[in-house]
């Protein structure tokens, strides 16, 4: 098939590149002719590479390239081989600019083609209705780098034709990557469901539960992503990181499950943006260790063989015995931990009349992962810190693990984290924005998250996690904890988070 890719920068160019690499004809446009030289440089570039690496032939390479067709204006009228069956667009984020191109496009090129934007903010709805015939244009959403990140979002507008999504389905598709369908609501799917994480991590750091590296150590070790929050805002850059979750959270009439924090505006004023600014969250000096390769602060000169007692029965105490082991046999005053599930220290040590300087939480999540998170509060005697640190730190399996310090706070680092990118997905379902298996799908694609939301949410069990955010809810009044319908429904009926929502009809 022949496309017709116009803007020849980040996007344009990779779009290009993946297109022609899967056997299609793509031609490349930009309001400046140096871009599309570049671009069709970076483009042999990238074919040559493949080759190199075994990827594809260099025959195969060079018919990639052979299939880029330069041109000297997005504008031009169809050649001899007739008009693109399709233009993406990757042109600068503006409506305005958008809307301009295409309602000139619409005049050069017959209605048999279609009109695609890859617009990560704007409504497509807006940038649709400027045309005569706004049926022809629907979104198609793709992720940097393109021929790597396996995904794309189609977004059909309110005016968009039926026949309009299937065939960028089956576009995406025949090219070997994914394709979601999506409606046209702030962030789609992928920039809506990353608002769970970041946000949550935000509000931690607000909270003064844990530092940065403390939240993104326990996101490693316990919940298994990739890269902690904070490093991937740094990566990202704070200031798109920021334009981002305003622009959700505005769209969505400012929701509390997706409200931005205060603190990030001053932090991108004071170009705090991460890696590209030299410093974010971490230094990324010269000789500044990477992120995962920072000492850990952890109080150390404890005693592991102290006594403790883990506080109450129910599968977490029993789990988290069993993660003791032998430590329960140990000397002197017996600590008190306790597994703390939506709710924190504190309100054990009020309920049950516990030892406050020697009670301490620990995360149920953290059993069974390289790193147990154990919280304190402002009672905890420092020397039950220290002691409680150095038996947890000997319990893992294999020679012991990791131990993180946090702040008590209902649900803790990891328990939070989770609740939130669960409910943020399960709101999305809820909303209908996309079939519950394309919202796992997409998170997994698009995120790289090691799960999809929902299905995570079915591991650790959908009752169990409505008992987290009632938990959370109840602790802190706050209507960003409200417990989402979709949840509460799947745990009264006993369906699963992933089951999809039946038609009316
Ligand atoms: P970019 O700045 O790298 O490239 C934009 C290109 O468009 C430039 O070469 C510019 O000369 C050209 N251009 C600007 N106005 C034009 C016009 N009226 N007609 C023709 N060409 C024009 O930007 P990018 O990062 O490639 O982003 C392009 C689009 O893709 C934006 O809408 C952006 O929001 C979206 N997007 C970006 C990413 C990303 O990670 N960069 C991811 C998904 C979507």
């Amino acid at each position: 098939m022949r496309i017709r890719v116009v803007g020849a920068g980040t996007m344009g160019r990779g779009i290009a590149q993946w297109a022609v690499t899967a056997g299609h004809t793509a031609e490349l446009a930009d309001a400046r002719p140096e871009a599309v030289t570049d671009a069709a440089a970076f483009v042999r570039r990238m074919c040559e590479r493949a080759a190199e690496k075994g990827r594809m032939t260099a025959d195969e390479a060079e018919r990639a390239v052979q299939r880029l067709v330069p041109l000297d204006s997005p504008l031009a009228p169809p050649g001899p081989d007739g008009p693109p069956e399709l233009v993406v667009e990757a042109v600068l984020e503006d409506l305005e600019a958008k809307a301009a191109l295409f309602t000139q496009l619409e005049r050069v090129l017959p209605h048999g083609t279609v009109f695609a934007t890859n617009t990560s903010s704007l409504p497509v709805t807006r940038i649709g209705a400027r045309l005569a015939d706004p049926g022809r244009l629907a979104g198609l959403h793709f992720f940097n780098p393109v021929p790597l990140m396996r995904i794309a979002e189609v977004v059909p507008g309110a005016l968009t034709r039926p026949d309009v999504p299937p065939f960028l389905t089956a576009f995406v598709e025949g090219c070997g990557h994914r394709a979601v369908t999506v409606a046209d609501t702030p962030g789609f799917l992928v920039n809506h469901a990353g608002r769970g994480l970041v946000t949550e991590a935000f509000a931690l750091l607000e909270e003064s539960v844990a530092p940065p590296e403390t939240i993104d150590r326990v996101a490693r070790d316990v919940l298994g992503l990739r890269m902690g929050p904070f490093e991937l805002m740094d990566l990202t850059g704070l200031d798109v990181t920021a334009s981002v979750m305003d622009t959700v959270w505005t769209g969505f009439r400012h929701d509390a499950r997706l409200r931005p924090p205060y603190l990030a505006a001053n932090r991108v004023a004071a170009g705090l943006y991460g890696r590209k600014s030299g410093r974010g969250f971490y230094a990324y000096g010269e000789g500044d260790p990477a992120p995962a390769a920072l000492p850990e602060r952890t109080p150390a000169g404890g005693d592991a063989a102290r006594a403790v007692t883990a506080a109450g029965d129910g599968p977490d105490a029993e789990a988290l015995r069993a993660a003791l082991g032998g430590a329960a046999e140990g000397t002197g005053e017996a600590l008190v931990l306790v597994p703390v599930w939506g709710t924190s220290v504190a309100a054990a040590v009020a309920e049950h009349g516990l030892p406050a300087a020697r009670t301490l939480g620990v995360d149920p999540l953290s059993l069974g992962t390289p790193r147990r998170v154990l919280s304190v509060t402002p009672a905890t005697a420092r020397e039950a810190v220290r002691d409680a640190v150095a038996v947890l730190g000997a319990s893992g399996s294999g020679g012991g693990c990791a131990v993180s310090v946090v702040r008590d706070a209902a649900g803790s680092v990891a328990q939070r984290l989770l609740a939130s990118v669960v409910s943020v997905a399960a709101s999305i379902a809820e909303r209908g924005i996309a079939e519950p298996g394309d919202v796992d799908l997409a998170v997994r694609l698009g995120l790289g998250y090691p799960r999809g939301p929902l299905e995570w949410g079915d591991e650790v069990g959908a009752a169990r996690l409505l008992a987290l955010v009632e938990g959370l809810h109840r602790a802190t009044g706050d209507p960003r904890y409200r417990p989402a319908r979709w949840l509460r429904e799947r745990v009264a009926l006993d369906l699963p988070l992933t089951a999809p929502m039946p038609p009316l009809d």
